[in-house]
């Protein structure tokens, strides 16, 4: 079964099943001695057969690729950068046509949200880091028999594996410890974690329908189809996963975790405030003019982060139904984030306007403003203001740490 530096296992050895298949790549990065390939391996062989004992509509394939070669450590960094796992993932994808992808380290994973991770899922792009540093019994008790390591590592693997592949599949956490959606704080705790519940069953099978359906570039008319109509149909029939996507991203929260942005677009909003000119220029622009300002920041801002910081996926072949959801999804985000921050924007100066600014000042400074000031005018300004603020904020959020903004667009959860 082994060829060169791949081994494969088919749960149903029938090419010609009527069963949609449905395949997972699991991907070796960096170096992995004997001992925990061998636990990959039975983790393997496990996931597949669990896998085809509760989804038996579908015909699993399970792919292992062992990419032990490549160099992931930077020279003094000791744990591995998870985007980085990330492109490695999304690089052996392109050579075959997997469903989901589960990147597999031997290496500790540098972490933002947590002090550390023993799995990293991505959701806008089906993927999931598996790190075996944390979950190797090695450390815990030295007088375990090799064996018994290599089947306690391989039960943890599995149980990291599942739940990851849960929550691609759209499932939340449980507060059941047996149950494989289980928020595992310690990596015991990830011995119990077995079981899926009935309704789970149900929402992971229906998601994986949607998944097995034909391929999009499988379909003949997309491949006459140009590149716009292929990205328009890839969006319309992907939407809701998109829609997903996003709200797994919470971009809500990017005002808090891009420091570096906010704080840029709030001085920039706060100096605009105290400059008079700002006041007498922004109450003078009519709300079409206004609304065509706004919507050319929302997306330079978003053109510029997503270029910057190489937030899309680029394929060398030929563009699949994968990369348009993976794209599209990221673009969503990052516009997403670009409106709660310019929304942020809007409501802090509004409410700062209204609060500290007097209308007899204000009258003054909006000299060239012929009517009586208005609660639509400090709108007006606050919006001006806000939109301004937020261009100057991506140029602060091209200072985020490159992996960082990466980090924030693509992980989902730091399990
Ligand atoms: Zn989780």
């Amino acid at each position: 079964m082994r060829t060169g530096h791949e081994t494969e296992l088919r749960t149903d050895g029938d090419e010609s099943s009527s069963k949609p298949p449905l395949e997972i790549g699991l991907v070796i990065a960096g170096r992995m001695d004997d001992a925990r390939m061998q636990a990959v391996e039975t983790m393997r062989d496990r996931l597949a057969g669990r896998l085809q004992r509760d989804f038996d509509q579908f015909r699993w394939v399970l792919r292992i690729v062992n990419r032990s070669e490549t160099r992931l450590r930077r020279p003094g960094s000791v744990r591995v950068e998870p985007t980085e796992l990330l492109e490695i993932g999304q690089t052996e994808r392109e050579s075959y046509r997997w469903d989901f992808i589960i990147v597999i380290t031997q290496s500790d994973l540098r972490t933002h949200d947590k002090p550390f991770a023993m799995g990293i899922v991505a959701r806008v792009q089906d993927a999931a880091i598996l790190s075996t540093s944390r979950l190797d019994p090695e450390g815990v008790s030295a007088t375990a028999r090799p064996q018994d390591r290599g089947d306690l590592l391989a039960t943890r693997l599995l149980a990291l594996a599942l739940h990851a592949l849960g929550h691609l599949n759209g499932l939340a956490h449980m507060d059941d410890p047996h149950n494989i959606m289980y928020e595992p704080a310690t990596p015991a705790d990830l011995n119990t974690m077995a079981s899926w519940t009935a309704e789970q069953k149900e929402d992971v099978a229906a998601n994986l329908r949607l998944i097995a359906d034909v391929r999009l570039e499988e379909q003949v008319d997309a491949l006459r189809s140009s590149r716009l109509s292929f990205y328009l149909k890839g969006t319309w029939v992907n939407r809701h996963e998109i829609a997903d996507a996003v709200l797994q991203a919470h971009p809500w929260e990017f005002p808090r975790r891009l420091a570096r942005l906010t704080t840029a677009a709030f001085s920039t909003a706060l100096i605009l405030l105290m400059t008079a000119e700002t006041w007498d220029l922004a109450s003078s622009v009519s709300p079409g003019k206004l609304l065509i300002l706004i919507v050319i920041a929302l997306s330079v801002t978003t053109a510029f982060v997503t270029a910057r910081q190489r937030l899309l996926v680029r394929r060398t072949r030929r563009l699949t139904e994968q990369t348009v959801v993976a794209n599209v999804a990221v673009v969503a985000i990052v516009l997403s984030g670009m409106m709660t921050t310019f929304f942020g924007l809007l409501g802090t100066t509004l409410a700062f306007q209204v609060l500290v600014f007097r209308t007899s000042v204000v009258r003054t400074w909006a000299a060239s403003l012929q009517e009586p000031w208005t609660f639509a005018h400090s709108l007006v300004v606050a919006s001006f203001v806000a939109a301004l603020g937020l261009v100057i904020g991506a140029f602060g959020a091209s200072f985020e740490e490159y992996n960082y903004f990466r980090h924030v667009a693509f992980v989902d959860e730091e399990t």
